[in-house]
């Protein structure tokens, strides 16, 4: 491995289109103080792209939460994601401060990003992880399913900065206040006269991404599974949602029968959420789908196979047929 270079670590602070600072960002810089402590009390530092005199909002919020520096590039042209000018700032940031490690979230943007950074560094990037921990070498040891999910591999990298992206409630906030002198430093993007961007963004359009957030913000999910059957069985469930307050989720095979759409899918492939309360209908409870939902504060099983594996995670089981239990609640 190269000689260790330790100006601490960095996290992705990315916006969101309507301007706020990515909830991911919150659950990684949580996660980027345990590791830091684990590394001495290392710096953390985060780095934001936005439109002209926006970062002046956002102080507060980095203040708060224990950023030591921010490293922000403001220009008109940053106002929205373009993969060229993020990646070769970003890039060039990077082997000016050389971080231990560099983390970001995985979201649309996140993935995009991560690789490209990677790859123009030539250093290894660990995607969507499910936990982070430092070794007893003091390397990033980055965990996430393998072998389709039945295996948990931990990975480490050979060079810097180390390089891991994780999901959007992946990690827990505790709220806890970091407040620490934030240093802003505000970095030159002339550099960009000199590329060219390729895509020319003519309209934003509101439609995964949102439903996502829906998703990620709610409290009650009530998710549906092929016990349901079909379009009649997550007519039932909207019902029931409705009538609860919660928002509607799926098993793949349920978004793969047309069931819903994919925007909505939980685990491996789809979504990871954290709610209050997860009520899983006629689902199995495979590896691949409980690896997006098991941290939820208390999960509800409906299944009529009373062995069915989601009933080992679950906090309540009901072994019954979901449409009689559920036309029965709706009618109560
Ligand atoms: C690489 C890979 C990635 C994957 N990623 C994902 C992923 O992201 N998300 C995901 O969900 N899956 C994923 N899968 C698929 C996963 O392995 C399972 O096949 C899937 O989660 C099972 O979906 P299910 O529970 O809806 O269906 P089933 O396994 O068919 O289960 C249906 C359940 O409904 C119950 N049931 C039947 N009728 C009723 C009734 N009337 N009332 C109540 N219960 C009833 C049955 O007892 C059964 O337990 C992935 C698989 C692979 C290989």
């Amino acid at each position: 491995m190269p000689e260790k270079e330790s100006n601490g670590i960095m996290l992705y602070a990315q916006l969101t289109h309507e301007n706020y600072i990515h909830t991911v960002f919150f659950e990684l810089l949580e996660k980027a103080h345990e590791l830091s402590q684990k590394l001495g009390g290392i710096e953390i530092s985060a780095v934001c792209f936005t439109s002209p005199d926006t970062i002046e909002g956002f102080k507060d919020a980095f203040r708060n939460m224990g950023v030591n520096k921010v490293y922000y590039f403001e220009d008109t042209r940053l106002a929205n994601y373009s993969t060229e000018y993020y990646s070769k700032l970003f890039v060039n940031l990077i082997q000016e401060v050389k971080p231990e490690i560099l983390l970001i979230g995985a979201t649309n943007q996140g993935r995009d990003l991560a690789p490209r950074i990677s790859s123009s560094l030539h250093t290894g990037l660990t995607a969507d992880c499910i936990e982070l921990d430092i070794n007893e070498k003091g390397q990033l040891a980055a965990t996430r399913p393998t072998f389709g999910g039945e295996l948990m591999a931990t990975i480490l990298c050979k060079n810097y900065p180390q390089m891991a992206t994780v999901r959007p409630n992946v990690f827990k906030v505790h709220n806890v206040d970091y407040h620490v002198d934030t240093e802003f430093i505000k970095k030159d993007t002339s550099i960009l006269d000199e590329l060219k961007n390729h895509v020319e963004i003519l309209e934003f359009k509101k439609t995964i991404e949102n439903e996502i957030n829906d998703l990620d913000n709610a409290d009650i999910i009530v998710a549906g599974g092929m016990g349901l059957k079909n379009e009649k069985g997550f007519e039932l469930l909207q019902k029931f949602a409705n009538k609860i307050g919660g928002t509607v989720a799926a098993t793949r095979p349920a978004v793969e029968n047309g069931l819903a759409p994919h925007s909505v899918q939980i685990g491996q492939t789809g979504k990871t959420v954290r709610p209050k309360l997860y009520i899983a209908c006629g689902i199995s409870g495979s590896i691949q789908h409980t690896v997006g939902m098991d941290k939820s504060e208390h999960i509800i099983a409906i299944n009529n196979d009373p062995d069915a594996q989601i009933f080992n995670i679950a906090d309540t089981g009901i072994v019954g047929d979901f449409f009689e239990i559920v036309q029965k609640y709706l009618e109560s």
